[in-house]
C-alpha cells in the first residue's frame, strides 16, 4: 500500500507562512508561543524580534544576529518577513513618491510620501480601500468601499516606504519620513480600532518610534469616533471641514446630514489633549465659486472661535470627471488673509505630486487601472468571466 507522507501533501508544502511585519507585540508573542518558545523566554524573544523588525527593518531572519541558528531556522519555517508586492511606484517631478501596493488579491492600496523642503517628510497612508462617503470633490469618494485595512496593512505602508527610502534603522540620522498623516484613501474613523492599533505600533519607542504628535488622523467628521481616537491614540486631529454652514457642507459632504456642524464642533472642543500647543487642523478645500468668498471666510472664523485651531487651505486638485474648479490664487490668498487676521494660522498647502495623481483627493485611478488590468489577466488565464 502506498503511503503519503504528510510533508508530501501539497497543502502542507504550499502552506502560507505568517507575515510578521506589521503585527503588534502581542500578536508576535502569540505566534512565538504557538511555535513552542518557552514561556520564560517569550517576553525577551518577542522584544528581540520586535526590534529586528521595526528598528532594523530586516527582511531576512539571517540578519537577526543575536538569535541562535536553530531558532532562526524555526522562525523561517513558520514565518516570513517579506513585504507585499509593489505594483507601481511613481516619482513626481517634485520628489513626491506614490506607491501602489497589493496587500492581498484585489486589495490595492495607495500611499504617498511627500518630502518637505526642510528635513521632514510626511507619509500619507490609506486606512480603507475606497470609501463609503461620497464627498463631491473627492476622487476616492467615487470608488466603492472594498474593505477596511488591517493595522498590519497600515504599518506595512510605512515599512515599505522606509525600505524604499533606505531609512532603516530607526536611529539613523536625517531620516526624511518623520510624520504620518491618515489622509490617503478612506475614512480612518470608520476603521478606528485598526487605525489606533497601527498608531501604537508605529509609536513604539523600541521600534519605528514615530511620536504620536507626529501622527495626524484626518476625518470628514465621524463625530462619535472623534473622542475615541483621541483617547486611544493621542494622535493629532485634522477635520475636513470645507464649508462652515450646514447647508453648503451637506451639499458637498453628505456625512454632514448625519453629523451636523454643531455636533462636530462640540466634539472638537472636547478633543482629548486639545491645547494651544496641540491645535486641531481644519482642512478647507478651495472650490471656485462654491466656498471661497470673503463671506465664507467670515463664517469660518465664527465657527472656529474659541477652538485652538489652524486652517489648511487646500487648492482643489482636479481629477478625471470632477465637477469643480480650483479657486483663483488671489481668491485663495484673500481668504487666507481674512482667516489669518482673526488669529488662525492659515497656510495654503502647495499641491504636491499632481503630475502622478498623488495629490489630496486624487487617489483612486491607479488602483482601478490595476484592477482592470488584473481582471484582463485573469480573463486571459481563464480565471474570470470577460
Ligand atoms: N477621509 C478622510 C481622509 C482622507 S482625504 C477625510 O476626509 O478627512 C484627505 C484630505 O483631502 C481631506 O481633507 C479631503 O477633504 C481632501 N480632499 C479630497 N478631495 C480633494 C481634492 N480633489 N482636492 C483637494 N483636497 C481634497
Ligand atoms: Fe472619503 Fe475623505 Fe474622500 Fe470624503 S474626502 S470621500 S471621507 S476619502
Amino acid at each position: 500500500m502506498a503511503t503519503t507522507l504528510i510533508s508530501d501533501m501539497p497543502e502542507t508544502a504550499t502552506k502560507e507562512k505568517i507575515r510578521l511585519p506589521g503585527l503588534s507585540r502581542a500578536q508576535i508573542s502569540k505566534h512565538l508561543e504557538a511555535i513552542g518558545i518557552e514561556p520564560k523566554k517569550l517576553k525577551m524573544r518577542t522584544s528581540q524580534i520586535f526590534q529586528w523588525i521595526y528598528n532594523f527593518g530586516v527582511s531576512d531572519f539571517e540578519q537577526m544576529t543575536n538569535v541562535a541558528k536553530p531558532l532562526k531556522a524555526k522562525l523561517a519555517e513558520h514565518f516570513t518577513l517579506q513585504r507585499p508586492e509593489i505594483v507601481e511606484r511613481q516619482v513626481s517631478v517634485d520628489g513626491t513618491r506614490k506607491y501602489l501596493v497589493r496587500m492581498a488579491p484585489g486589495i490595492e492600496v495607495e500611499s504617498v510620501f511627500i518630502p518637505d523642503v526642510s528635513k521632514t517628510g510626511a507619509l500619507c497612508v490609506s486606512s480603507q480601500v475606497g470609501c463609503t462617503l461620497t464627498c463631491k470633490f473627492c476622487h476616492t469618494g467615487t470608488q466603492r468601499l472594498v474593505r477596511n485595512l488591517t493595522a498590519q496593512e497600515i504599518i506595512l505602508q510605512v515599512m515599505m516606504t522606509r525600505d524604499d527610502l533606505g531609512e532603516w534603522p530607526t536611529t539613523q540620522e536625517n531620516r526624511k519620513l518623520t510624520n504620518i498623516v491618515f489622509m490617503g484613501m478612506g475614512e480612518p474613523l470608520y476603521n478606528t480600532d485598526e487605525v489606533a492599533k497601527a498608531i501604537d505600533i508605529m509609536a513604539d519607542e523600541t521600534g519605528m518610534a514615530i511620536g504620536r504628535r507626529r501622527v495626524t488622523v484626518s476625518t470628514s467628521g465621524v463625530v462619535p469616533e472623534i473622542a475615541k481616537i483621541g483617547e486611544r491614540s493621542n494622535a493629532m486631529l485634522a477635520i475636513s471641514l470645507h464649508a462652515a454652514n450646514d447647508k453648503l457642507r451637506e451639499q458637498i459632504m453628505p456625512i454632514n446630514k448625519k453629523y451636523p456642524l454643531k455636533e462636530l464642533m462640540e466634539a472638537c472642543r472636547n478633543y482629548p489633549g486639545l491645547s494651544n500647543a496641540r491645535r486641531i487642523t481644519f482642512e478647507y478645500v478651495m472650490l471656485k465659486g462654491v466656498n471661497d468668498s470673503p463671506k465664507h471666510a467670515r463664517e469660518l472664523i465664527n465657527l472656529l472661535r474659541g477652538i485652538p485651531a489652524k486652517v489648511n487651505l487646500i487648492p482643489f486638485n482636479p481629477w478625471p470627471g470632477s465637477n469643480y474648479e480650483c479657486s483663483d490664487w488671489e481668491t485663495i490668498e484673500r481668504f487666507g488673509v481674512i482667516v489669518n487676521k482673526a488669529g488662525f494660522a492659515s497656510p495654503i498647502r502647495t499641491p504636491r505630486g499632481r503630475d502622478i495623481l498623488a495629490a489630496c483627493g486624487q487617489l483612486k485611478s491607479e488602483s482601478e487601472k490595476m484592477r482592470a488590468s488584473e481582471k484582463r489577466k485573469m480573463e486571459k488565464d481563464g480565471l474570470a468571466q470577460p
